[in-house]
């Protein structure tokens, strides 16, 4: 059964009461009318899920095949458990948005880690930035579904 946590208070919600919950518009001038889309659900504590949730992005410039680029390091609260079968809630997570170098989109999104707590997200989205910063990585290529994609891989310490 998967498990809707609110950024707010933490109540979890199984996907049958998420949808018994009161809905929002997600964007407000949104005039669409088909309910499936385009609406939010709404804890009884006001937290508006998707809306309100934690991120924290850090924008990093790198260098991809000896030319300049950008990153974003984006540490998320996912609010849907991400664990599998009895492992530890994932609740956060941290990616890499690798930016395309053409036009203002992403090449690629990399799920570095999951994380329990908010806590341990801050930490190691941290320590991502500073190994970064740092120059400890190279990029490599994937090839998936014929899209190629960057991936990085951390030099040891
Ligand atoms: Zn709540």
């Amino acid at each position: 059964m998967s498990e809707w946590k609110c950024g707010n208070c933490g109540k979890i919600y199984n996907v049958y009461e998420l949808l018994s919950l009161k809905k929002i518009k997600l964007v407000e001038a949104d005039d669409d009318t088909n309910p499936i889309h385009g609406y939010t659900a709404v804890c009884d504590c006001g937290y508006r899920f998707h809306i309100d949730r934690w991120r924290i992005d850090d924008r990093i410039d790198v260098i991809v095949d000896d030319k300049e680029s950008e990153l974003i390091i984006s540490s998320i609260f996912l609010e849907l458990n991400a664990k599998i079968l009895d492992e530890e809630d994932e609740y956060y997570e941290t990616a890499i948005l690798w930016l395309d170098d053409t036009e203002e989109g992403i090449k690629n999104i990399e799920v570095i880690q999951q994380y329990d707590t908010k806590e341990n997200a801050i930490l190691g989205h941290n320590k991502l930035v500073k190994t970064i910063k740092d120059g400890k990585y190279k990029v490599e290529k994937e090839i998936v579904f014929e899209y190629e994609e960057n991936r990085i891989i951390f030099e040891d310490e």
